[in-house]
């Protein structure tokens, strides 16, 4: 029975990394028919908040994943890992260490005037009851550290990854499990030894996440030994890198879940592109592909070892993709909320709604984009330069003011495009001016600008709510 988990930190709100490694757990999971559990690593206490869980909860379930079973919240857990610490002291194999800050400190620095790679080194390993009486009579306190024999060599086989190795004494000497706490007592328990915990806890058989825990996995490997758990298996996802090849970062411009929301990405296209980086599809299969059909197909074998770069161009033609596959109902449904944030009477006729986010959708990249290009809609728009210039051609009032005239006896409702083009080819030839010119500057008049969406219905859509004649006027001075 295949049992996975995202163990996010709630130190911040849904990271783009932490939503890959959700999406590859879920992946396979669903392809499994196994179970995909949540647990909440809010061990540190400063920094966790709860408001960040709930970002979390709400990024993963924006972005379609679920989950199969209440989110387990590791500091309700302390008891458990405190437990395991105890073993391990009981049984020899962690001890307190007593070494204070400043030596710990004094040691790094006289490794690095050695040009040796800073370590622990081991030295309150083996102290004997006299030196343990002589600290504690001192008062000092005590971490608690799991021993680590440099000479280990430390095997798994990585699901991404293949046969890995790692030396013990690459793991930075004996490893601090609980915090300083007085030394009758079990500090804060630490990452490597919850983690490890928890997972055996939950019958975790696969831990999936980013390769920046490779290390971890080496020292979590003899954790479990020591603990006589059962191993999971492990698979380490690429990391996720920027144009230039380095890890993305803050400075990248991307950091949450929610950002790309409020940027006008559609959670379809998110999810899509997440499972794009650092997995390939098979042959044959589409790369636009929602997540029950990457399910179906979802394997390790794919997914790659070499960084996954992160490509804005590939991600703004599967969200346009996925925008303009909407229907319209479905469209306007989601451009409604961003268009009653403006303040724009969203109320109005459905009808109407409609023809605008059809003549507006094929040119969507983001769903932000719908604003902008709704706004003259909604707003008379400024007169842009190229607008004024055009409007300063020679015949184009004269023809405007012929249409406006034209519209003044009788106004256009917008339904019958034969007559606007009579009206059009009238003013124009009364004008003594060809039809495009006119229509170059009915276009300016109507939307301050000379780019935009097809002119008839632009001009149909603002002649049903009485809002062509004014803007001709206004042009007309
Ligand atoms: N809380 C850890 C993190 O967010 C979990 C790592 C793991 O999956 O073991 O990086």
């Amino acid at each position: 029975m295949v049992r996975v988990r995202l163990a996010p930190s709630p130190t911040g709100t849904l990271h783009i990394g932490t939503a890959r490694t959700a999406v590859f757990n879920w992946l396979y999971a669903r392809h499994e028919q196994g179970s995909f559990l949540l647990r909440i690593e809010d061990t540190d206490k400063e920094r966790s908040k709860p408001e960040f869980t709930t970002n979390i909860l709400e990024g993963l379930t924006w972005l379609g994943i679920d989950w199969d079973e209440d989110p387990v919240v590791q500091s309700e857990r302390i008891d458990q890992h405190q437990a395991a610490i105890q073993e391990l002291l009981d049984q020899g194999l962690a001890y307190r260490c007593y070494a204070s800050e400043a030596e710990l400190e004094a040691m790094r620095e006289a490794q690095k005037a050695a040009n040796q790679a800073p370590r622990y080194d081991n030295r309150h390993r083996n102290l004997t009851a006299q030196q343990v009486a002589a600290y504690q009579a001192e008062g000092r306190e005590a971490v608690v550290r799991f021993r680590i024999d440099d000479n280990r060599d430390i095997h798994w086989r990585d699901l991404v990854r293949g046969p890995m190795h790692w030396r013990g004494a690459d793991l930075g000497g004996d490893m601090v499990i609980a915090r300083r706490a007085p030394a009758d007592q079990i500090g804060d328990p630490l990452y490597n030894l919850v983690v490890v915990v928890d997972d055996a806890a939950m019958a975790i058989s696969h831990v999936i996440r980013g390769e920046d825990h490779i290390a971890n996995t080496a020292k979590q490997l003899l954790l479990y030994e020591a603990l006589g758990l059962p191993v999971p298996t492990f698979a380490h996802a690429p990391l996720i890198l920027n144009a230039e090849g380095r890890k993305l970062s803050k400075r990248d411009g991307v950091t949450s879940i929610s950002d790309f929301k409020n940027m006008g990405y559609t959670p379809e296209a998110i999810a899509n592109y997440m499972t794009l980086l650092g997995w390939s599809v098979p042959d044959g299969m589409d790369e636009r592909f929602n997540l029950n059909q990457a399910a179906g197909v979802f394997s390790f074998e794919r997914v790659n070892k070499a960084g996954a770069r992160f490509d804005w161009d590939k991600l703004n033609w599967l969200n346009a993709q996925v925008l303009h596959s909407l229907s319209g109902d479905a469209l306007l449904e989601q451009l409604c909320p961003l268009w009653a944030a403006q303040g724009w009477p969203i109320q109005a006729e459905r009808d109407w709604m409609l023809e605008l986010t059809s003549l507006l959708g094929p040119s969507l990249t983001l769903l932000n984009d719908g604003v902008d290009q709704a706004r003259p809609f909604f707003e008379q728009p400024p007169l842009e330069a190229d607008a004024e210039q055009q409007l300063a051609m020679e015949g184009a009032k004269t023809a405007l003011s012929h249409l406006s005239d034209a519209l003044q006896a009788q106004s256009w409702d917008g339904k019958d495009k034969e007559r606007a083009q009579s009206l059009l080819g009238d003013a124009a030839k009364a004008a003594g001016v060809k039809k495009g010119v006119l229509m170059k500057s009915l276009r300016a008049a109507l939307l301050g600008r000379l780019q935009g969406p097809d002119l008839l219905t632009t001009w149909s859509l603002l002649a049903q709510i009485g809002e062509d004649l004014p803007r001709l006027r206004r042009c007309l001075g």
